[in-house]
């Protein structure tokens, strides 16, 4: 479960971002001043910080620059005044995003969600870079999985000795899957590497492509043994 630090002191609204996130499915933590919410900060670990600007005591710019020497966490302001001076310097403090007051629920929850998905990511990429980091490469770009064969120079797959006719996306696919061989890859990870953050598809995406690669490459496409499915996380390339 991701936590999120909400730190706000309109009660109401206070309220009202905890019902709403707690609805999501987020643990919630709140303070309601600036002091507080760096005490809570550093305990709590949280995953996302929703930060009001106007606070008692240590306003939302100073808790922002101080946590920003202390985490990376996304840190999404909220600000009273529409005008741009608070934006300015917000993202100077180093706030990843703002938000105006009064701001749609709706709003909120999607920039929420984004960042999350965001930091996720980017964690995932980590672990699987340092898996793959250790797996030497061949010194060609040539990747053989006894009778499958990609050759990157040439863009190239054979097959049993034969080329086989891939689509861009099934190739890059095929490509991202064999470098990093044997380990679990989320399907938004698979996403966002394969087809890039600006591409405006989703998941079932990458099941689809999957599902074509494996009539191409799989001795059983119903039967999997290359690219193996893994229960509530996406896809694990065998060789
Ligand atoms: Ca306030």
């Amino acid at each position: 479960m991701e936590k999120i630090l909400i730190v706000e002191d309109e009660p109401a609204l206070l309220e009202t971002l905890s019902y709403n996130l707690t609805r999501q499915g987020y643990e919630v933590v709140q303070a309601s001043d600036g002091l507080v919410a760096l005490k809570l900060a550093r305990e709590q670990q949280p995953d996302l910080v929703v930060l009001d600007v106007m606070l008692p005591g240590l306003d939302g710019f100073e808790v922002c620059r101080i946590l920003r020497k202390e985490t990376s966490i996304p840190i999404l302001m909220l600000t009273a005044r529409a005008d741009e001076v608070d934006k300015v310097v917000g993202l100077e403090m180093g706030a990843d995003d703002y938000l105006t007051k009064p701001f749609s629920m709706r709003e909120l929850l999607a920039r929420v969600k984004a960042h999350l998905r965001r930091i996720r990511i980017i964690r995932e990429e980590m672990v699987a870079e340092n898996a793959a980091a250790s797996t030497p490469l061949p010194a060609e770009p040539t990747f053989t999985f006894t009778n499958l064969i990609i050759d990157d120079n040439r863009r190239e797959v054979l097959l049993n000795q034969q080329p086989l006719r891939l689509k861009p996306k099934e190739y890059d696919l095929l490509l991202f899957l064999a470098r990093h061989r044997g380990i679990a890859l989320s399907r938004d990870l698979i996403l966002e590497r394969v087809w890039g953050w600006e591409y405006d598809g989703n998941s079932r995406t990458v099941d689809v492509h999957v599902r074509w690669l494996r009539e191409k490459i799989e001795a059983d496409a119903a039967n999997p043994t290359r690219i193996v499915t893994v229960r509530s996380i996406g896809y694990r390339f065998e060789g």
